[in-house]
Protein backbone atom coordinates (compact mmCIF):
# COMPACT_ATOMS: atom_id res chain seq x y z
CA UNK A 1 0.00 0.00 0.00
CA UNK A 2 1.55 3.70 -0.78
CA UNK A 3 2.21 5.45 1.97
CA UNK A 4 0.18 8.36 2.80
CA UNK A 5 1.51 12.16 2.14
CA UNK A 6 1.06 14.94 4.24
CA UNK A 7 0.40 18.29 3.99
CA UNK A 8 3.31 19.72 6.84
CA UNK A 9 4.20 23.20 8.18
CA UNK A 10 8.14 23.54 9.51
CA UNK A 11 8.15 26.12 12.13
CA UNK A 12 11.74 27.91 11.80
CA UNK A 13 14.30 27.44 9.45
CA UNK A 14 16.74 26.77 11.45
CA UNK A 15 19.61 23.78 11.38
CA UNK A 16 16.49 21.69 12.27
CA UNK A 17 13.88 22.87 9.70
CA UNK A 18 15.91 22.82 7.04
CA UNK A 19 17.32 19.56 6.90
CA UNK A 20 13.79 18.15 8.06
CA UNK A 21 12.37 20.20 4.76
CA UNK A 22 14.74 19.09 2.62
CA UNK A 23 14.08 15.27 3.88
CA UNK A 24 10.29 15.68 4.23
CA UNK A 25 9.78 17.08 0.76
CA UNK A 26 12.44 14.70 -0.89
CA UNK A 27 9.58 11.95 0.55
CA UNK A 28 6.63 13.84 -1.42
CA UNK A 29 5.50 15.38 1.59
CA UNK A 30 4.30 19.01 0.63
CA UNK A 31 5.93 21.03 3.28
CA UNK A 32 5.60 24.71 3.98
CA UNK A 33 8.23 26.34 5.87
CA UNK A 34 7.58 29.54 8.00
CA UNK A 35 10.90 31.58 9.25
CA UNK A 36 10.47 34.79 11.34
CA UNK A 37 13.45 36.45 9.80
CA UNK A 38 15.34 35.29 6.21
CA UNK A 39 17.14 32.50 4.99
CA UNK A 40 20.47 34.44 3.50
CA UNK A 41 21.17 36.06 7.07
CA UNK A 42 19.82 33.25 9.38
CA UNK A 43 19.09 34.26 12.84
CA UNK A 44 19.37 31.17 14.98
CA UNK A 45 22.58 29.44 16.88
CA UNK A 46 22.75 27.46 13.53
CA UNK A 47 24.16 30.23 11.82
CA UNK A 48 26.97 31.08 15.01
CA UNK A 49 28.33 27.12 15.32
CA UNK A 50 30.74 26.01 14.58
CA UNK A 51 29.72 22.60 12.69
CA UNK A 52 31.71 20.10 14.87
CA UNK A 53 30.51 16.71 14.54
CA UNK A 54 32.11 15.60 17.82
CA UNK A 55 30.82 12.51 19.88
CA UNK A 56 33.84 11.34 21.86
CA UNK A 57 34.80 14.63 22.70
CA UNK A 58 31.19 15.81 23.76
CA UNK A 59 30.90 12.44 26.00
CA UNK A 60 32.97 14.24 28.21
CA UNK A 61 30.59 16.98 29.27
CA UNK A 62 27.19 15.05 28.60
CA UNK A 63 25.78 11.39 29.22
CA UNK A 64 26.44 7.85 26.68
CA UNK A 65 22.77 8.93 24.94
CA UNK A 66 24.18 12.11 23.23
CA UNK A 67 26.99 9.70 22.18
CA UNK A 68 25.08 7.13 20.66
CA UNK A 69 22.98 9.40 18.86
CA UNK A 70 25.84 11.30 17.56
CA UNK A 71 27.03 8.01 16.18
CA UNK A 72 24.09 7.57 14.47
CA UNK A 73 24.21 10.88 13.03
CA UNK A 74 27.82 10.15 11.71
CA UNK A 75 26.64 7.46 9.57
CA UNK A 76 24.25 9.40 7.52
CA UNK A 77 26.43 13.14 7.35
CA UNK A 78 28.65 11.60 4.65
CA UNK A 79 25.50 10.44 2.53
CA UNK A 80 23.52 13.71 3.12
CA UNK A 81 26.38 15.76 2.46
CA UNK A 82 27.00 14.30 -1.14
CA UNK A 83 23.72 14.28 -1.74
CA UNK A 84 22.96 18.08 -1.17
CA UNK A 85 26.09 18.43 -3.41
CA UNK A 86 25.28 16.69 -6.41
CA UNK A 87 21.70 17.75 -6.14
CA UNK A 88 23.21 21.81 -5.86
CA UNK A 89 26.59 21.98 -6.99
CA UNK A 90 27.66 23.73 -4.17
CA UNK A 91 30.28 22.29 -1.35
CA UNK A 92 29.70 21.66 1.88
CA UNK A 93 33.00 20.73 2.99
CA UNK A 94 31.91 17.54 5.49
CA UNK A 95 35.42 16.22 6.87
CA UNK A 96 36.15 13.59 8.89
CA UNK A 97 39.84 13.26 9.36
CA UNK A 98 39.54 13.40 13.32
CA UNK A 99 39.66 15.82 15.58
CA UNK A 100 42.78 16.60 18.00
CA UNK A 101 43.46 17.32 21.47
CA UNK A 102 45.97 18.40 23.27
CA UNK A 103 47.36 20.10 26.88
CA UNK A 104 50.27 21.91 27.78
CA UNK A 105 52.64 20.48 29.53
CA UNK A 106 51.46 21.63 32.95
CA UNK A 107 47.70 20.66 32.21
CA UNK A 108 49.50 17.59 31.26
CA UNK A 109 46.56 15.76 33.49
CA UNK A 110 43.23 17.50 31.48
CA UNK A 111 44.29 15.10 28.72
CA UNK A 112 44.79 11.93 31.01
CA UNK A 113 41.45 12.84 32.78
CA UNK A 114 39.62 13.30 29.33
CA UNK A 115 40.89 9.86 28.49
CA UNK A 116 40.04 8.21 31.51
CA UNK A 117 36.77 9.68 31.75
CA UNK A 118 36.02 8.87 28.43
CA UNK A 119 37.28 5.19 28.80
CA UNK A 120 34.70 4.74 31.96
CA UNK A 121 32.10 6.19 30.51
CA UNK A 122 32.08 3.57 26.77
CA UNK A 123 32.75 0.90 28.94
CA UNK A 124 32.74 -1.96 26.55
CA UNK A 125 31.82 0.38 23.28
CA UNK A 126 35.71 1.71 23.84
CA UNK A 127 36.59 -0.46 20.65
CA UNK A 128 39.53 1.35 20.14
CA UNK A 129 38.48 5.10 19.16
CA UNK A 130 41.19 7.08 21.28
CA UNK A 131 44.34 7.43 19.73
CA UNK A 132 47.46 8.52 21.93
CA UNK A 133 49.99 10.47 20.02
CA UNK A 134 53.53 10.92 20.83
CA UNK A 135 55.37 14.36 19.39
CA UNK A 136 56.58 12.54 16.17
CA UNK A 137 52.88 10.81 15.39
CA UNK A 138 51.31 14.42 16.65
CA UNK A 139 53.21 16.42 14.40
CA UNK A 140 53.11 14.16 11.22
CA UNK A 141 49.64 14.60 11.28
CA UNK A 142 49.20 18.22 12.25
CA UNK A 143 52.85 19.62 11.78
CA UNK A 144 52.22 23.14 13.73
CA UNK A 145 51.46 22.00 16.93
CA UNK A 146 55.17 21.02 17.83
CA UNK A 147 55.10 22.94 20.86
CA UNK A 148 53.06 19.91 22.60
CA UNK A 149 54.36 16.92 23.14
CA UNK A 150 51.74 14.51 22.94
CA UNK A 151 47.92 14.20 22.35
CA UNK A 152 45.09 12.69 21.76
CA UNK A 153 42.97 11.53 18.29
CA UNK A 154 39.40 10.95 18.07
CA UNK A 155 39.82 9.84 14.70
CA UNK A 156 36.00 8.94 13.65
CA UNK A 157 34.89 12.85 14.62
CA UNK A 158 33.83 15.08 11.15
CA UNK A 159 33.03 18.50 11.06
CA UNK A 160 30.66 20.52 8.33
CA UNK A 161 31.23 24.14 6.99
CA UNK A 162 27.48 25.39 8.61
CA UNK A 163 28.23 28.57 6.37
CA UNK A 164 28.06 26.39 3.37
CA UNK A 165 25.68 24.07 4.65
CA UNK A 166 23.22 26.22 5.44
CA UNK A 167 22.52 28.05 2.29
CA UNK A 168 22.96 24.70 -0.04
CA UNK A 169 20.23 23.93 2.10
CA UNK A 170 18.15 26.79 1.12
CA UNK A 171 18.96 26.35 -2.43
CA UNK A 172 18.09 22.69 -2.45
CA UNK A 173 14.41 23.89 -0.96
CA UNK A 174 13.98 26.10 -3.18
CA UNK A 175 15.02 23.77 -6.08
CA UNK A 176 12.18 21.62 -4.91
CA UNK A 177 8.45 22.49 -4.30
CA UNK A 178 8.81 23.85 -0.39
CA UNK A 179 6.89 27.01 0.12
CA UNK A 180 9.02 29.36 1.88
CA UNK A 181 8.05 31.94 4.00
CA UNK A 182 10.53 34.39 5.49
CA UNK A 183 9.98 37.14 8.04
CA UNK A 184 6.86 35.91 9.10
CA UNK A 185 7.22 34.75 12.94
CA UNK A 186 4.45 32.02 13.61
CA UNK A 187 3.22 29.77 16.59
CA UNK A 188 2.38 26.58 16.57
CA UNK A 189 -0.49 24.47 18.05
CA UNK A 190 -1.69 21.13 16.63
CA UNK A 191 -2.08 21.31 13.04
CA UNK A 192 -2.14 24.85 13.16
CA UNK A 193 0.25 27.46 12.07
CA UNK A 194 -0.52 31.23 13.70
CA UNK A 195 0.84 34.37 12.13
CA UNK A 196 -0.01 37.68 13.15
CA UNK A 197 -3.04 37.99 11.12
CA UNK A 198 -4.34 34.53 10.38
CA UNK A 199 -4.01 30.96 10.83
CA UNK A 200 -3.30 28.08 8.56
CA UNK A 201 -4.49 24.30 8.73
CA UNK A 202 -2.17 21.45 7.89
CA UNK A 203 -1.91 17.82 8.29
CA UNK A 204 0.81 18.12 10.73
CA UNK A 205 3.06 20.97 12.35
CA UNK A 206 6.55 20.55 13.19
CA UNK A 207 7.99 23.26 15.94
CA UNK A 208 11.70 23.71 15.50
CA UNK A 209 12.11 27.14 16.53
CA UNK A 210 14.86 26.33 19.06
CA UNK A 211 14.62 29.54 21.60
CA UNK A 212 12.02 31.19 19.40
CA UNK A 213 9.58 28.74 20.78
CA UNK A 214 10.52 29.34 24.59
CA UNK A 215 7.11 30.08 25.36
CA UNK A 216 5.95 26.77 24.86
CA UNK A 217 8.52 24.94 26.17
CA UNK A 218 8.64 24.71 29.65
CA UNK A 219 12.66 24.95 30.96
CA UNK A 220 13.89 25.79 27.46
CA UNK A 221 16.86 28.63 28.17
CA UNK A 222 19.26 30.21 25.95
CA UNK A 223 23.07 29.23 26.72
CA UNK A 224 25.26 32.16 25.19
CA UNK A 225 28.25 31.25 23.05
CA UNK A 226 30.86 33.62 21.57
CA UNK A 227 33.39 32.75 18.69
CA UNK A 228 35.94 34.21 16.75
CA UNK A 229 36.84 33.68 13.29
CA UNK A 230 40.40 34.91 12.15
CA UNK A 231 42.48 34.24 9.29
CA UNK A 232 45.96 33.09 9.37
CA UNK A 233 48.09 32.41 6.42
CA UNK A 234 51.13 31.47 9.32
CA UNK A 235 49.34 28.49 10.96
CA UNK A 236 47.98 25.78 9.12
CA UNK A 237 45.59 23.29 10.93
CA UNK A 238 44.12 19.98 8.93
CA UNK A 239 41.51 19.42 11.60
CA UNK A 240 39.78 20.52 14.43
CA UNK A 241 41.94 21.24 17.41
CA UNK A 242 41.65 21.33 20.63
CA UNK A 243 43.28 22.67 23.60
CA UNK A 244 42.37 21.17 26.94
CA UNK A 245 42.93 23.75 29.78
CA UNK A 246 41.79 24.06 33.49
CA UNK A 247 40.47 27.44 32.48
CA UNK A 248 40.09 27.96 28.90
CA UNK A 249 38.92 25.16 26.55
CA UNK A 250 39.50 26.22 23.04
CA UNK A 251 38.38 24.35 19.57
CA UNK A 252 40.39 25.59 16.54
CA UNK A 253 38.35 24.84 13.96
CA UNK A 254 39.85 25.05 10.25
CA UNK A 255 38.13 26.63 7.27
CA UNK A 256 38.18 27.11 3.38
CA UNK A 257 40.24 30.40 2.54
CA UNK A 258 43.41 29.93 5.38
CA UNK A 259 40.09 30.93 7.93
CA UNK A 260 39.86 28.98 11.08
CA UNK A 261 36.66 29.71 13.89
CA UNK A 262 37.86 29.96 17.49
CA UNK A 263 35.51 28.76 19.96
CA UNK A 264 33.10 29.02 22.17
CA UNK A 265 32.32 30.01 25.32
CA UNK A 266 29.10 28.82 27.84
CA UNK A 267 28.10 31.15 29.60
CA UNK A 268 24.34 30.67 31.31
CA UNK A 269 22.61 33.80 29.97
CA UNK A 270 20.76 34.97 27.05
CA UNK A 271 22.66 38.06 26.61
CA UNK A 272 22.79 38.30 22.57
CA UNK A 273 25.11 41.56 22.85
CA UNK A 274 28.53 41.50 21.10
CA UNK A 275 31.09 39.22 22.34
CA UNK A 276 33.06 40.86 26.00
CA UNK A 277 36.38 41.60 25.80
CA UNK A 278 37.04 39.32 28.76
CA UNK A 279 35.82 36.11 26.27
CA UNK A 280 37.54 37.85 23.30
CA UNK A 281 41.10 38.02 25.49
CA UNK A 282 40.52 34.79 26.59
CA UNK A 283 39.82 33.12 23.34
CA UNK A 284 42.55 34.85 21.64
CA UNK A 285 45.71 34.15 24.25
CA UNK A 286 44.69 30.50 24.19
CA UNK A 287 44.87 30.33 20.83
CA UNK A 288 47.93 32.32 21.07
CA UNK A 289 49.12 29.67 23.35
CA UNK A 290 49.04 26.92 20.46
CA UNK A 291 51.02 28.57 18.27
CA UNK A 292 52.90 32.30 18.14
CA UNK A 293 52.34 33.19 14.75
CA UNK A 294 48.53 33.48 15.80
CA UNK A 295 49.52 36.34 16.85
CA UNK A 296 49.12 38.02 13.76
CA UNK A 297 46.04 36.12 12.66
CA UNK A 298 43.15 38.62 11.60
CA UNK A 299 40.01 38.70 13.05
CA UNK A 300 37.73 39.08 10.35
CA UNK A 301 34.12 38.11 13.13
CA UNK A 302 32.96 37.85 16.17
CA UNK A 303 29.57 35.48 17.05
CA UNK A 304 27.58 35.55 19.74
CA UNK A 305 24.31 33.26 19.81
CA UNK A 306 22.99 31.27 22.61
CA UNK A 307 21.94 27.45 22.45
CA UNK A 308 18.88 25.95 23.06
CA UNK A 309 18.88 23.67 26.26
CA UNK A 310 16.14 22.17 28.12
CA UNK A 311 16.77 21.62 32.17
CA UNK A 312 18.62 18.86 31.55
CA UNK A 313 20.52 19.95 28.82
CA UNK A 314 19.19 16.62 26.69
CA UNK A 315 17.17 16.95 23.30
CA UNK A 316 13.35 17.31 22.92
CA UNK A 317 11.80 15.28 20.83
CA UNK A 318 7.91 15.99 21.71
CA UNK A 319 4.84 14.28 19.92
CA UNK A 320 1.42 14.41 20.41
CA UNK A 321 -1.39 14.29 17.41
CA UNK A 322 -0.45 16.71 14.59
CA UNK A 323 2.38 18.80 16.20
CA UNK A 324 6.00 17.62 16.92
CA UNK A 325 8.34 19.53 18.56
CA UNK A 326 11.95 19.27 18.18
CA UNK A 327 14.04 21.41 20.35
CA UNK A 328 16.79 21.44 22.94
CA UNK A 329 19.84 20.54 20.65
CA UNK A 330 21.87 22.93 23.03
CA UNK A 331 25.31 22.53 21.89
CA UNK A 332 24.76 19.55 19.77
CA UNK A 333 22.85 20.52 16.70
CA UNK A 334 25.36 19.05 14.05
CA UNK A 335 25.96 16.21 16.06
CA UNK A 336 22.34 15.20 16.86
CA UNK A 337 20.46 16.65 13.73
CA UNK A 338 20.26 13.40 11.15
CA UNK A 339 19.94 11.50 14.08
CA UNK A 340 16.45 13.56 15.39
CA UNK A 341 15.47 13.36 11.65
CA UNK A 342 15.07 9.86 10.92
CA UNK A 343 13.34 9.80 14.46
CA UNK A 344 11.00 12.50 13.04
CA UNK A 345 10.82 10.20 10.05
CA UNK A 346 9.95 7.84 11.49
CA UNK A 347 7.07 9.06 14.27
CA UNK A 348 5.48 10.95 10.87
CA UNK A 349 5.23 7.20 9.33
CA UNK A 350 3.37 6.37 12.54
CA UNK A 351 0.95 9.23 12.85
CA UNK A 352 -2.57 6.41 12.79
CA UNK A 353 -1.15 6.48 16.53
CA UNK A 354 -3.73 9.32 17.99
CA UNK A 355 -2.43 8.86 22.29
CA UNK A 356 -0.17 11.87 23.14
CA UNK A 357 2.89 11.31 23.92
CA UNK A 358 6.28 12.68 25.17
CA UNK A 359 9.83 11.13 24.51
CA UNK A 360 12.55 12.35 26.38
CA UNK A 361 15.93 10.98 24.29
CA UNK A 362 17.27 10.10 27.79
C1 LIG B 1 28.79 29.44 19.68
C2 LIG B 1 28.11 28.16 19.28
C3 LIG B 1 28.87 27.10 18.77
C4 LIG B 1 28.25 25.89 18.42
N1 LIG B 1 29.00 24.89 17.89
C5 LIG B 1 28.44 23.70 17.59
C6 LIG B 1 29.21 22.65 17.04
O1 LIG B 1 30.40 22.80 16.77
N2 LIG B 1 28.60 21.46 16.82
C7 LIG B 1 27.26 21.24 17.08
O2 LIG B 1 26.79 20.13 16.89
N3 LIG B 1 26.49 22.26 17.56
C8 LIG B 1 27.04 23.46 17.83
N4 LIG B 1 26.27 24.49 18.31
C9 LIG B 1 24.86 24.23 18.60
C10 LIG B 1 23.95 24.36 17.38
O3 LIG B 1 24.21 25.57 16.72
C11 LIG B 1 22.48 24.32 17.82
O4 LIG B 1 22.26 23.18 18.59
C12 LIG B 1 21.55 24.28 16.60
O5 LIG B 1 21.73 25.41 15.81
C13 LIG B 1 20.08 24.18 17.02
O6 LIG B 1 19.34 24.07 15.83
P1 LIG B 1 17.79 24.46 15.76
O7 LIG B 1 17.41 24.34 14.35
O8 LIG B 1 17.05 23.69 16.79
O9 LIG B 1 17.74 25.99 16.27
P2 LIG B 1 18.32 27.27 15.57
O10 LIG B 1 19.53 26.95 14.80
O11 LIG B 1 18.44 28.31 16.64
O12 LIG B 1 17.17 27.73 14.55
C14 LIG B 1 15.90 28.17 14.99
C15 LIG B 1 15.25 28.94 13.84
O13 LIG B 1 13.89 29.27 14.18
C16 LIG B 1 13.63 30.61 13.80
N5 LIG B 1 12.54 31.13 14.64
C17 LIG B 1 12.58 31.51 15.95
N6 LIG B 1 11.37 31.92 16.35
C18 LIG B 1 10.53 31.80 15.29
C19 LIG B 1 9.14 32.05 15.09
N7 LIG B 1 8.34 32.52 16.07
N8 LIG B 1 8.61 31.80 13.86
C20 LIG B 1 9.38 31.32 12.84
N9 LIG B 1 10.70 31.08 12.98
C21 LIG B 1 11.26 31.30 14.19
C22 LIG B 1 14.97 31.31 14.04
O14 LIG B 1 15.05 32.55 13.35
C23 LIG B 1 15.95 30.26 13.53
O15 LIG B 1 16.17 30.39 12.14
C24 LIG B 1 26.84 25.73 18.61
C25 LIG B 1 26.08 26.80 19.07
C26 LIG B 1 26.70 28.01 19.39
C27 LIG B 1 25.85 29.17 19.86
Amino acid sequence: MAEAKLNIAIAGAGLMGRLLAWRLSAMGHQVTLFESGSLDKPAGACHTAAGMIAPLSELYHCPLPIYHMGMQSLQHWPQWAKQLEQQTGTNVDYRQTGSILVAHPQDRSELLQFQQELTAKLGKENTGQLHWLDKNTLTKLEPELDRFDQGLWLATEADIDNRKLLPALHLALKQSDVRIHENTPVNCTPRKIHTASASEQFELVIDTRGLGAKQQIKGLRGVRGEVLVVETQEVQLNRPVRLLHPRYQLYAVPRADHRIVIGATEIESEDMSPISLRSSMELSSALYSIHPAFAEARILETRVNCRPATMDNMPLLETEPGLIRVNGLYRHGYLLAPALVVQVEMQIQQTTSDTAQVTRCN
